[in-house]
């Protein structure tokens, strides 16, 4: 049988964004042009120092921030220019986030922070009816990113990687096909770090979560499938595949 070759649509892709930030009489020209795309099932790392506009990118992509001038597709279709009903939608049901600082509700316990974004999403009244089975799907994903010993502590009585993997269980409640991590392993110590790598990665080939991660660490940014370099609002035109091989986009 002879090989076809498949023009897969990517998963989720920016193209060509410009993102200015005015405060006061200054301007920052973040992001000039930058281009990125995922595949499905893709674990994609993007690096580049601190303020080359990382995080802006991620927010593009995640709908959290709109661009000045460009446009964010999902299979294939343009999803930055939709109302505001249907961008929250998507950025609920697609999307999920996790950050440095993990953010997590210091008021609530583990488990109710697991099970906050699937309360927010139901009508008090339906969330009510389904709140036993939403408590036992929190339980399920706590245990599976390995917290099942910690549900009732809050976050102050939690260690650093135990706080990421509760935001990494608070994401995957929504089932998003899309993971978008700022930088996650920024406020942990090496050996805790690799930890939420290894978890991110079980998470990318089990579950085949496509993933974009942005960081400035590069033996981080080195355990994803390819790496893409932000530098002054343009992704350098070479990305690095896992093999080390530098092949054009
Ligand atoms: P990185 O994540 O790579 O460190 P960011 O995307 O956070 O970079 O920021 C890029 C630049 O844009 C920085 O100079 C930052 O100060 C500026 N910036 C980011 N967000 C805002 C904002 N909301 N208002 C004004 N300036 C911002
Ligand atoms: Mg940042």
């Amino acid at each position: 049988m002879s090989q076809t070759i498949k023009m897969t649509t990517p998963l989720i892709s920016a193209k060509a964004i410009q993102k200015t930030y005015k405060t006061g009489q200054h301007e920052v020209r973040v992001l000039r042009g930058a281009g990125i795309s995922a595949s499905e099932g893709e674990f994609i790392s993007v690096i580049g120092q601190s303020g080359s506009g990382k995080s802006t990118m991620l927010h593009v992509l995640g709908l959290l921030d709109a661009p000045d001038v460009g446009e964010v597709m999902y299979e294939g279709r343009r999803i930055d220019n939709l109302n505001e009903t249907a961008r929250d939608l998507l950025r609920n049901r697609v999307f999920g986030f996790i950050f440095q600082f993990y953010h997590l509700l210091p008021e609530l316990s583990l488990l109710e922070n697991v099970m906050a974004p699937l309360m927010i999403r139901y009508s008090m009244w339906n969330y009510w009816k389904q709140r036993r089975s939403i408590k036992q799907q929190a339980l399920e994903i706590l245990e599976q990113v390995g917290l099942g010993h910690r549900t009732k502590h809050r976050p102050s009585q939690l260690s650093g990687g135990e706080l990421q993997r509760g935001a990494i269980a608070r994401a995957l409640i929504t089932k998003p096909r899309i993971l978008l991590a700022d930088e996650p392993t920024g406020n942990l110590d090496a050996d805790t770090g690799q930890e939420i790598m290894t978890l991110l990665k079980q998470l990318n080939e089990e579950s085949r979560l496509t993933i974009v991660m942005v960081t400035h660490d590069e033996a981080v940014a080195s355990q994803g499938h390819r790496t893409v370099r932000l530098k002054e609002g343009r992704i350098e035109t070479a990305t690095i595949a896992k093999t080390g091989v530098a092949t054009a986009m």
